[in-house]
């Protein structure tokens, strides 16, 4: 297998790995960039970003990461495409396979993995994939102009994701297992006054029919309940947005993490148990996933490598 030594790997390319390239490149740390699956990460599948300061009138997610990409290489970061695939880091210095066919061996590591769409877990889910179920409304809903869609979730991304789609669809459904929103109280209120949007309150979505695609979901109403009902809803696209799993799993054997799998990392720091393995962003964060608090622990990781380095590198040098 192919063997590469680098001082500085990032994993991963949202807000979190690019400003730690950036950061990391600026400190002479020479970093190689893996992009993984989704070169941009999340943020290019969100329309506008509206809430990350310095954009007053907002910015595609897309343009973003391109702005974030373009400005870690112009301080040299390596950024390549490949996914890695696994990892040793039982001692320095530590290895990670890209695509199965590469070892990077790396001074110290920078894990900005992200986290993935949730499915709810049904068969159909899989039986119906690209023919009608989607995670993504800005990847497909471009599918789905003048169709009728339903949205599964009851949070600021099921409501983003409902409103992009609302623009290009006859008519969205929300299907929310709650008799309330989850979102912020400003995407609630451009749900409930958007035309072409219903929220189906405390419904659940038990499977879909149609052939060869998606026509319909099979739904239940106050699943449980003594008046519980089921009925059937002509849908032709059905969008999952009912939360994320952080891409933690090749690490999962070193690095401790909580019960859905974020990285668990020493409070207020990127610094992971292992030293000189650093996580940021959202594989690392239940509570925040925002892509301004992703920036941000991308950058503490790259100073926490930083330093990590000097003392790493003065030892290697000094045999101690
Ligand atoms: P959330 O965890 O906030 O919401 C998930 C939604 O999916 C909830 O309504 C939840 O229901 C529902 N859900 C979860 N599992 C199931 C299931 N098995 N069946 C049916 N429904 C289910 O995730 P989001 O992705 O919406 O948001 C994540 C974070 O990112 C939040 O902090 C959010 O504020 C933020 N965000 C911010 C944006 C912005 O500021 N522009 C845009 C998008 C996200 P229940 O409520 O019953 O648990």
């Amino acid at each position: 297998m192919e063997n590469e030594k680098v001082r500085c790997l990032i994993i991963g390319s949202g807000p979190a790995g690019y400003t730690a390239a950036i950061y990391a490149s600026r400190a002479n740390l020479n970093p190689v960039l893996y992009e993984g699956l989704t070169p941009g990460g999340q943020l290019t599948t969100t329309t506008d970003i509206e809430n990350f300061p310095g954009y007053p009138s907002g910015v595609a997610g897309t343009q973003m990461m391109e702005d974030l990409r373009q400005q870690a290489e112009r301080f040299g970061a390596d950024i390549r495409f490949g996914i890695a695939t696994a990892a040793d880091l039982e001692k320095t210095p530590y290895t990670i396979t890209i695509d199965d066919k590469k070892v990077i061996e790396a001074e110290t590591i920078i894990i900005a993995t992200g986290a993935s769409a949730k499915y709810l877990g049904l068969p159909d889910e899989d039986k119906y994939a690209g023919m009608g179920v989607s995670a993504c409304a800005t990847c497909d809903g471009f599918f789905y102009r003048k169709k009728v869609v339903a949205v599964v979730g009851g949070g600021d991304t099921a409501c983003e994701e409902a409103i992009y789609l609302a623009g290009l669809a006859s008519k969205v459904y929300m299907i929310v297992r709650k008799s309330y929103l989850r979102a912020s109280r400003i995407m609630q209120e451009r749900i409930k006054h958007h035309p072409n949007i219903e929220v189906l309150f405390e419904h659940n979505a038990v499977g879909l029919y149609g052939d060869p695609g998606v026509e319909g979901v099979h739904l239940v109403k106050r699943l449980g309940e003594a008046d519980e009902s089921k009925y059937d809803l002509p849908i032709d696209g059905f969008f999952l947005a009912i939360g994320h799993h952080p891409n933690s799993d090749v690490f999962a054997t070193y690095l401790e993490t909580d019960e859905t799998g974020y990285i668990k990392t020493i409070p207020g720091s990127p610094r992971t148990e292992i030293p000189g393995v650093f996580a940021a962003g959202d594989v690392a964060d239940p509570v925040y996933r925002q892509a301004i608090t992703a920036a941000a622990t991308g950058c503490q990781a790259a100073i926490e490598a930083e330093r990590y380095l000097a003392e790493y590198e003065f030892k290697q040098a000094m045999k101690l």
